[in-house]
């Protein structure tokens, strides 16, 4: 049987390139997007197939255009001839206060976090109703569920992220897809290095595991929900964030 092939968005670094790996630990080929040069995509093949025996397949795609997606899709779709798992990964902050946030920071992360993960899904769909089978999950954060000061462009996207989530998984779960997201709290990645000292530990004490968590704990969650483990859980958001929420 041919391998089974995992797209990840925003995949080259932070918890999209963590959940990639767990993919190809597990056999998945993977298809992996990025946008910008920010990581050497050589290092990344080189990381992962020195431990896993997979393929694959780079595609550089801005989520926020409908067209890039469809022809990323496109191509692996040429590459493989089949897509079993997608994670709508990519995301960006800019965070303001309400007061002096600009509309294009509120309308970019919007067009980031939520339009790429309508844009990418919307790609993918047909290619899983016509398999009868896939998984897609949806990365949203604590933020969209407990809200967070300075963050109302972010937090509207990643809740818009649940209520898309839950109506997909509803639409398509005749057709075997199984459609979740996970809400992470605080990760260590790109996205929280920029953070002071003194924020980071305002964190922790608002944190029960009192640390931030690693994008390989993030990873597991995601490999579970998209893994064939995962026959009867759709439209649900796994929390992975030391029990911030609960
Ligand atoms: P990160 O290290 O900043 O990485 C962000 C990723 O998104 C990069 O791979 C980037 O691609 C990609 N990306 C950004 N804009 C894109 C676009 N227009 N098209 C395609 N890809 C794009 O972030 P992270 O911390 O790993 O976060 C990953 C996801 O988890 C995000 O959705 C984030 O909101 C969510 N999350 C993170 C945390 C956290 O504490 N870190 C908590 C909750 C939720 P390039 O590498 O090509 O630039």
């Amino acid at each position: 049987m041919d391998k089974k092939v995992c797209l990840v968005t925003g995949g080259s670094r932070g918890i999209g390139k963590a959940v990639a790996k767990k993919f190809a630990e597990n056999g998945y080929q993977l298809v992996i997007n990025y946008v910008s040069e920010k990581t050497d995509l050589k290092k990344v093949e080189e990381e992962i197939k020195r431990d896993y025996p997979i393929e694959i397949l780079f595609v550089k795609a801005d989520v926020t255009d409908m067209e890039s997606c469809e022809n990323m899709v496109k191509a692996a779709i040429e590459k493989w001839g089949r897509m079993d798992v997608v994670v709508n990964n990519a995301g960006i902050t800019k965070d303001n206060l309400l007061m002096r946030m600009k509309e294009e920071e509120f309308d970019q992360v919007i067009n980031v976090n939520l339009k790429g993960t309508f844009h990418v899904t919307k790609q993918v769909i047909p290619y899983m109703m016509k398999q009868r089978h896939g998984r897609i999950i949806n990365i949203s954060s604590v933020v969209g569920v407990a809200g967070n000061a300075g963050q109302c462009n972010y937090a509207a996207s990643k809740a818009g992220i649940i209520g898309f989530t839950k109506s997909i998984a509803k639409e398509v779960a005749s057709r075997n897809i199984l459609v979740n997201a996970v809400a992470p709290g605080f990760i260590r990645t790109d996205m929280t290095d920029v953070l002071s000292d003194a924020v980071k530990e305002s964190i922790h004490a608002q944190i029960p595991l009192k640390r931030m968590g690693e994008a390989e704990e993030v990873a597991k969650a995601v490999y579970f929900l998209g893994s064939e483990e995962n026959q009867y859980i759709t439209g649900q958001v796994l929390h992975v964030d030391g029990g911030m929420l609960m």
